[in-house]
């Protein structure tokens, strides 16, 4: 009989967002009348950008002609779309790159996932707690760790606890380690490196011969001058940082599925023989091989994102997006509830009051409030005390949700 991948079992029940549902049915059961309010899930809620359907419409037109029609496109994506990327979004910040530096995708999901096909097993993986967890679990399944302790670490991963203490940006690890999962702005906590910090963990990677996976999911939520958007910003990145982009947050794509992937040429590991070796050629090979390109259609839209009324259009709902971060966090904050985030990005990671679990205040939160979020502990040991609210969810809601809670915690 065939076997199985046993690396899989390892992995834990996928627990939190099915128990997160199984106690808010069970709720809604016992209180029908009760308007629940969903400010848990990381999904956006606002329709795609008029100028981005308008483009989306027009692409899927072409496809009903001779002459438009596009079949198989490059495996790598469009070099209309990586350009127009390339020269609207990363110009502007002062990075240069080339087309051939980008590979276009359906998505970061599965790109921070199968980036791991490129880098041998025995590479020491560091990443974040509380942390996103397709980077910790992705490892578990390609067999890079052990079994998982009681706490939910698993054996030979280094973890680097983001807490109060380190303003939620780890530490550089004391050993070295190859692989360094970078995530600014958060999820979850919902802040963001600075330059100086940055610097500090590219500078550590060069010394180090390790590679930075930066994931730059949020960085559109940016408000605050100064905060990197892109690792390239950061001199010495092109030798050490592949970066992670998708269009899911920032426009609205999380149904439509686009997403990137840059890896400058300076970039390189070492052969089993000591020889250097391009991570950006490996990756071209792995995509040309495994992928054959994001649909013509969704890059037709992608690239609409960054025409001018595309832009302003996307920007306003994100502009919408942070005015419910802001209620959020002021909301809170008055009912004398210490708040994380929320300003340079669309989470607000709060502290439990009276120093609850976090499951206990999800419960409270609930049942007293009818507002559902994520308990912070779901994200990692170091998740244990915190709280995710989302600001994606129509203003209405929001600021009934913040009523409520000033109301219970009233101050
Ligand atoms: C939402 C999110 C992504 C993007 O995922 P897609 O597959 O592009 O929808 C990547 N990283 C983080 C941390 C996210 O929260």
């Amino acid at each position: 009989m065939a076997r199985i991948n046993d690396n899989y079992l390892k992995l834990k029940a996928g627990y939190l967002f099915p128990e997160i549902g199984r106690r808010v049915r069970e709720f809604s059961a016992a209180n029908p009348t009760a308007k629940v309010i969903r400010l848990g899930i990381g999904d956006v809620t606002q329709p795609l950008a008029p100028a981005v359907l308008k483009a989306f419409h027009a692409a899927i037109d072409d496809l009903g002609t001779t002459e438009n029609f596009a079949g198989y496109g490059p495996e790598q994506g469009y070099e209309w779309l990586s350009r127009t990327i390339i020269d609207k979004s990363y110009k502007p910040l002062g990075v240069e790159l080339k087309s051939s530096e980008m590979f276009i995708s359906d998505g970061s999901k599965c790109d921070c996932a199968n980036i791991l096909d490129i880098f041998a097993l025995d590479n020491v993986v560091a990443i974040g707690d509380p942390v996103y967890p397709v980077y910790n679990d992705t490892n578990v399944m390609v067999g890079r760790t052990g079994e998982a302790d009681d706490k939910g670490y698993y054996q030979g991963v280094v973890y680097m606890p983001c807490t109060e203490e380190n303003g939620f940006v780890p530490a550089l690890p004391k050993e070295k380690v190859d692989i360094i999962y970078l995530c600014s702005p958060n999820n979850p906590t919902g802040t963001v490196a600075t330059k100086e910090q940055l610097t500090a963990w590219v500078d550590y990677a060069n010394a180090n011969g390790s590679i930075i996976f930066f994931d730059a999911a949020y960085e559109a939520f940016i408000t605050t001058p100064g905060i990197p958007h892109s690792i390239y910003e950061i001199e010495g990145a092109r030798q050490c940082a592949i970066e992670f982009r998708s269009f899911s947050k920032t426009a609205g794509f999380t149904g439509v599925r686009c997403g990137l992937v840059v890896i400058p040429e300076e970039v390189m590991g070492t052969t089993a023989n000591g020889e250097k070796f391009s991570f950006n050629k490996l990756w071209n090979r792995r995509t040309t091989t495994k992928f054959n390109g994001t649909s013509y259609p969704v890059q037709r839209a992608a690239a609409a994102v960054y025409s001018d009324a595309g832009w302003a259009q996307v920007k306003a709902t994100i502009d919408y997006y942070m005015d419910n971060a802001r209620i959020i966090r002021e909301g809170l904050t008055a009912a004398g509830i210490t708040c994380y985030g929320g300003v340079d990005s669309p989470y607000i990671w709060l502290k439990t009051p009276d120093a609850m679990t976090s499951w206990d205040f999800f419960d409270k939160l609930l049942n007293e409030c009818h507002v559902v979020g994520t308990p912070g502990s779901g994200f990692g040991p170091s998740g244990e005390g915190y709280f995710r609210l989302s600001a994606f969810g129509d203003k209405a809601s929001v600021e009934t949700a913040v009523a409520r809670i000033r109301e219970k915690w009233g101050k």
